[in-house]
């Protein structure tokens, strides 16, 4: 074995070792303990409460964001947190759909938060087409959310800097995801009927605040829980 190779194999070898480790705290704290969170988890069956949508970014896992507990929240993550409009076709195989449909038929989650961020990556692919033309699906999944590219592009024309277009983009596309959910027929009703509450959540990277759409002043704000107001779009 050469050098650069044992060099590489030990590199390898940190990296997942250091995820093993973190299993490691997980067993112990959940399961090699008193705790019952497991216990109780299996013998009444999951009950989250809210499903969030979320994008794949390692940086922005939700459970890590919100500190979530084991069975809070169900979790779908994708590229650029998009959500596909309702479409039923014999060949399709809708990954986002059935777990959404899972979440609120099943589950009957009460909450649906799409969770966005800066610095996505999905969305300046979006927005950069040159950066996804050869990929074999990224380009097509990013098209879903053309509209939301579109809108920015008439709201704000050419004359905004890249940076600042991607912001605008990134919170569209979180509204985009919102009236897509409504055109889910079971979302629909139970928006419609007070079952359910759509929720958009746009988190920046650079200073760690959360900024939530509030659909009375038709745009997002800083987070302040004492005084959040949820509502919905669509
Ligand atoms: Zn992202």
């Amino acid at each position: 074995m050469t050098g650069e190779c044992s060099f590489t194999r030990n590199v390898i070898m940190a990296e997942i070792k250091a995820l093993l480790e973190g299993y490691r705290h997980y067993y112990r704290k959940y399961f090699a303990s008193s705790d019952t969170l497991y216990e109780d988890l299996l013998s009444k069956g999951q009950s989250p409460k809210t499903l969030v949508i979320a994008c794949s970014d390692s940086r922005v896992d939700p459970s890590i964001v919100t500190s979530a507990q084991p069975g809070d929240i169900f979790v779908i993550r994708n590229v650029a947190n998009l959500v596909p409009p309702y479409q039923v076709d014999e060949d399709g195989l809708h990954g986002v759909s059935a777990a959404l449909e899972f979440a609120v038929c099943i589950l009957e989650v009460r909450h649906i938060v799409i969770m966005g961020h800066s610095n996505c990556a999905g969305i300046r692919a979006l927005l950069d087409a040159a950066n996804i033309e050869n990929t074999d699906f990224i380009g097509k999944w990013m098209s879903l959310a053309k509209p939301a590219k579109d809108r920015v592009a008439k709201r704000h024309g050419d004359g905004i800097c890249p940076d600042e277009g991607a912001h605008h983009c990134e919170k569209e596309s979180i509204l985009f995801s919102l009236e897509n959910l409504m055109t889910f027929p079971w979302v629909r009703l139970r928006v419609e009927t007070g079952k359910l509450k759509l929720h958009g959540w746009y988190l920046s990277l650079d200073d760690g605040r959360l900024e939530c759409f509030d659909p009375m002043k038709n745009r997002f704000e800083k987070v302040s829980v004492e005084n959040y107001i949820s509502g919905n779009v669509g």
